[in-house]
C-alpha cells in the first residue's frame, strides 16, 4: 500500500510510535525511526523491523526539544530516502503536578517536545510534500487535546495546541493532495502511562492497581487500555489513498471517553 513512500515517525523507539513505525514498514514504507534509548537496543530494533518488513529502516537520534535537531532529522530523511511523504509527530512526554506547583522548566520542555517539534517538523517537511503534491501528516495528540484533566496543565495545553496546529495546516494545504490530521488516543498501555500510574499513585496515595481501576480507566468507558496496534491501524488508514478527503480532523480513539 505504501510502497515507494518514505516516513518519519518521531518517538518511535517505544510505545505508540513503535507500533506505528512497524505498521508503516509492513505496508511497504521506508521509515526513519526516532527517539531515545540504549544505542545497541535501538540498532536491534531497527534491524529487526528492516528484516521483517523488507524495507529500509533508518534512525535519527534527534532530540525533539532542540529545533536544529528536528530540522536536521527531516533533511537527513530527505537525503537518505529521497522524499518524506509521511510525517507522524508522535514524540511526547508527560508531567503531573498542580498548576501552582508546576515547574517552569517542565512546562517549557513539554511545550517544546509535544507541540513546538510538530510545528518545526511540519515546517521542514512541507515544502517537499508541496513540490510533489503528495503528503500525509498525522499528529498524535490525545483525548487531552479535546478535554482536560487536573494536574496536566502543560500536557493539556500542548495537546490542545497540536489540534489547533493540525487544523491550520490542513486548511493551508486543503487544495493539494496533502492531508493533516490529529489522532486523539485515550489511555494506551505504554512506558509513558506506566510512569503516570506511579506518579498518580503517589499523588492520590493509592496503590497502582487502584489508580488503574479508579483513576485511569474510570474515565475510559470501555474499561480497557487501547493497544498501540489499534492506533497504528488508524494511522495507516489516514496514510492511504482512501483517506484523501479526511483532513483537519481530530479523531478520537478513546473507548468513549470524550463522548461523555
Ligand atoms: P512512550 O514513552 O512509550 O514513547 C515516547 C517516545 O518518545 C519514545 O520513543 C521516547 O524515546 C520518545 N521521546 C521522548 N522525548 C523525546 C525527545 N525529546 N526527542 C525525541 N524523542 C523523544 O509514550 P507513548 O505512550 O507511546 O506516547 C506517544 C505519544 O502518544 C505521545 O505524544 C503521547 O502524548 C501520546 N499519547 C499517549 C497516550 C497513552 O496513554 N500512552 C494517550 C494519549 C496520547
Amino acid at each position: 500500500m505504501l510502497k515507494d513512500l518514505s516516513a518519519i515517525v518521531t518517538g518511535s523507539t517505544s510505545g505508540i510510535g513503535l507500533g506505528i513505525a512497524e505498521a508503516l514498514a509492513q505496508a511497504g514504507a521506508k521509515v526513519m525511526l526516532n527517539g531515545f534509548g540504549e544505542a545497541s537496543q535501538i540498532e536491534q530494533l531497527r534491524a529487526r523491523i528492516e528484516a521483517e518488513a523488507g524495507v529500509r529502516i533508518a534512525y535519527s537520534a534527534a532530540d525533539m526539544a532542540q529545533a536544529e535537531q528536528v530540522r536536521r532529522m527531516v533533511s537527513e530523511a530527505e537525503q537518505q530516502f529521497g522524499t518524506v511523504d509521511i510525517l507522524v509527530n508522535n514524540a511526547g512526554i508527560q508531567f503531573i503536578a498542580p498548576v501552582d506547583e508546576f515547574p517552569d522548566e517542565k512546562w517549557s520542555q513539554i511545550l517544546a517536545i509535544n507541540l513546538t517539534s510538530n510545528f518545526l517538523a511540519i515546517k521542514a517537511a512541507l515544502p517537499g510534500m508541496k513540490r510533489r503534491n503528495r503528503g500525509r501528516i498525522v499528529n498524535i495528540a490525545s483525548a487531552h487535546g479535546l478535554i482536560a484533566s487536573p494536574f496536566k496543565s502543560a500536557y493539556v495545553a500542548a495537546k490542545h495546541g497540536t489540534i489547533g496546529l493540525t487544523k491550520t495546516v490542513a486548511l493551508e494545504v486543503a487544495e493539494t493532495a496533502i492531508t493533516c490530521n490529529a489522532v486523539c488516543p485515550g489511555y494506551v498501555h505504554t512506558p509513558l502511562l506506566e510512569g503516570q500510574i506511579k506518579e498518580q499513585a503517589r499523588a492520590h496515595r493509592m496503590s497502582e492497581q487502584q489508580v488503574v481501576k479508579d483513576v485511569i480507566l474510570a474515565s475510559q468507558p470501555n474499561k480497557r487500555f487501547i493497544q498501540p496496534q489499534e492506533l497504528a491501524a488508524l494511522v495507516l488508514f489516514l496514510c492511504s489513498d482512501s483517506a484523501a478527503s479526511i483532513t483537519g480532523a481530530a479523531l478520537p480513539m478513546d473507548g468513549g471517553w470524550t463522548a461523555r
